[in-house]
This record gives structure tokens, C-alpha cells and sequence, in this order.
């Protein structure tokens, strides 16, 4: 949703909902963690009254574990931090789940997958973000494919199902790729919102799988 039109946050979120997309992802920046401010609470209840879809928050915030209690009352179905920015990630994976929500965790660009380890039995998903976190429009990085391969094999090898979605600079072009190298959920902003018709493009994403 960092793509749609503000000013027609009704609108777009409704257009979503009736599209052939099964999750809505909204990007929380708290402009610490990384150099931008997005929103909050209130529009996270906007999103969640406009949608009856399941509701993929992405926090890109420090000391998730402060808020995501918070989050889970607004309307979250899962919450997804980044490990990069909690000091007590087996305390915040814990909330979320006493919250009733599913958890999440990711990791940007520069951070291995090997991170995760000791972690990955705790998540219902993880998320390889494919830009730097921060803003929308960006270009993928082609080397986040490697990632989800080597993040798909650790989680074959643990005998988990975790569920693998990649985040920055997707659309028809590389989604084949992504669900190849053994991504399940990918995440478009700026394809989807900047398509001349946005359900086709999500329609072309989806028939890559
Ligand atoms: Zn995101």
C-alpha cells in the first residue's frame, strides 16, 4: 500500500480487495530505522475497514517489540520486524504470537540468511527484502534470488514450511524467477499502482507461479 494514493486510500484499498491479490502489505517507517516516515495506527485501521483481506504488516521500525501488540489491535494479521532492528527477538516473536497474530521476521539486503539461524523454528515467514528498506520505486537486486534459494534449502533441511516473500523492486518481469528460486508471497508497490490496469498486473504476477 506505500504505492497507493493516499488521498484515495478507500478507493485503492478497495480495488485490491477485489483484485485477485490474497494479501494486502503495508510498510511501517518510523524514519530511524531507516530514512523515511510513512504512517501508523490510524491508517493501518483505514486499510483493515476498507478490506476483509488478510493483512501483511511490514515494520521497518526500532524496538518493534514496543509496539507490535499495537499492531495486532489495528488490524494486523501478520507482523513481520526486522531482526536487524530488535535486541530481543525471541521477546518480540513471543508478543506477536500471544497477540494472536502470525509472526514474521526480515532481513535487508546486506544481512545473510545464516542470521536466521535459530530463529527460523520460531516464524511462520520470513521476508528477503530485495532493495534497501526505506522507499518504493527501487530497483531489484538480483542477487536476493540467491537468497531465497539458499533461505528455501536451510528450511527443506530443518524440514520447516516456512513461508519465504521477497519485498522491493517485483513485478511481471521477475516474478517467475522469484517463485522458481522458491519464494511463495511477493510484495508489489509501484508495478501495481504505476499498471495501467493494476488487477492485470497482479492477474500477470500470480500466473507466473
Ligand atoms: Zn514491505
Amino acid at each position: 500500500m506505500l504505492s497507493a494514493d493516499f488521498g484515495h486510500l478507500d478507493r485503492d484499498t478497495k480495488m485490491i480487495d477485489g483484485s485477485s491479490a490474497e494479501w494486502i502489505h503495508i510498510d511501517v517507517m518510523d524514519g530511524v530505522f531507516v530514512p523515511n516516515i510513512s504512517f501508523g495506527f490510524p491508517v493501518l485501521k483505514a486499510i483493515r475497514k476498507a478490506s476483509a483481506k488478510f493483512l501483511d504488516v511490514h515494520l521497518m521500525i526500532v524496538e518493534p517489540e514496543r509496539y507490535v501488540t499495537r499492531f495486532v489491535e489495528a488490524g494486523a494479521d501478520m507482523v513481520t520486524f526486522h531482526i536487524e532492528a530488535s535486541r530481543h527477538t525471541a521477546e518480540c516473536i513471543a508478543a506477536i504470537r500471544r497477540s494472536g497474530a502470525k509472526v514474521g521476521v526480515s532481513i535487508r539486503p546486506k544481512t545473510p540468511v545464516s542470521a536466521l539461524q535459530g530463529i527460523l523454528q520460531d516464524v511462520d515467514m520470513v521476508l528477503i527484502m530485495s532493495v534497501e528498506p526505506g522507499f518504493g520505486g527501487q530497483s531489484f537486486i538480483p542477487e536476493s534470488l540467491d537468497k531465497v534459494r539458499e533461505l528455501r534449502g536451510m528450511a527443506d533441511a530443518a524440514g520447516l514450511d516456512t513461508i519465504i516473500e521477497v519485498d522491493g523492486g517485483i513485478s511481471a518481469s521477475n516474478a517467475a524467477a522469484l517463485f522458481d528460486a522458491g519464494a511463495d508471497v511477493l510484495v508489489a508497490g509501484s508495478s501495481v499502482f504505476g499498471a495501467a490496469d493494476p488487477v492485470e498486473e497482479i492477474d500477470k504476477m500470480l500466473n507466473a507461479r
